[in-house]
């Protein structure tokens, strides 16, 4: 906090009137999981790309229709990684490659059978910059606070794993299966027949007339956040702007 204080005093002051938990990944016991975008809805801000400001019947249209290539695309991917006999997902397969590699500079220097505790020093006995971290595999956790964040084993993690003789793919957690991955996008998605095969509808659709707004002179003023999905587009628009 100190350090954001110097840098600019409003900001300080905005986030020291919220609790630490609900915007920094320090403090929120992992449950982040190490998404750092304001929620986890911006996910969808890819695939939804481009509808907004259209009528609303081209909204549901445009957003089914893409909703449906996205999960045809992910699930054909997470068929591959099953024919490949793949663990995890590519993030989580990188991720835990990238860890398992480190270890080979990792000194363990005192270890519990019982409880599967280590103390390890990274970057060997004598390299510069040396840190210490406990790990406790029986908790799933590191002092470096990577496991708890990620949910994969850290450097750290994987090394004490194979002192105690363990095997370290399978302290990742089971969320990251690829049969999970599979699963989450496996739902159906129903083919619409055209309109006039609809069933007739029980009731009558109606405007509310209390709730409707005058309209105002000008443009519509937005609410909206910006952020950085965001930006690519205004950029192209500008270009284009620029380019005529
Ligand atoms: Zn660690």
């Amino acid at each position: 906090m100190e350090a954001i204080k110097n840098k600019n005093i409003l900001a300080h002051m905005y986030l020291a009137g919220i609790s630490k938990e609900k915007w920094s990944m320090a403090h929120d016991g992992g449950w982040r999981r190490g998404v750092m975008t304001t929620n986890m809805s911006e996910c969808l801000n890819s695939v939804l790309k481009g509808a907004c400001r259209l009528p609303i019947s081209a909204i549901v249209h445009l957003t089914l229709l893409r909703c449906v290539k996205y999960f045809i695309e992910h699930v054909t991917k997470a068929q591959l990684m099953v024919h490949e006999n793949q663990l995890w997902p590519d993030y989580a397969c990188r991720k835990y490659e990238e860890w398992e590699r480190k270890p080979s500079k990792h000194c363990v220097v005192k270890y519990y059978v019982r409880s599967q505790t280590a103390q390890i020093v990274t970057g060997g006995r004598t390299s510069r910059g040396q840190h210490m971290q406990v790990v406790r595999i029986s908790t799933t956790d590191c002092s470096c606070g990577k496991w708890t964040i990620f949910g994969i084993p850290c450097s750290h993690a994987i090394c004490t794993a194979k002192w105690h003789s363990l095997d370290p793919t399978t302290l990742v957690q089971p969320w990251y299966n690829i049969s999970e991955y599979l699963a989450t996008y496996e739902g159906r998605f129903e083919p619409l027949a055209d309109e006039r095969y609809w069933d007739q509808p029980t009731f009558k659709l109606q405007h509310n007339t209390v709730r409707r707004e005058r309209r105002r002179v000008g443009r519509d003023t937005t609410t909206q956040l910006r952020n950085e999905m965001d930006r690519p587009v205004a950029t192209e628009r500008q270009q284009r702007r620029t380019n005529r």
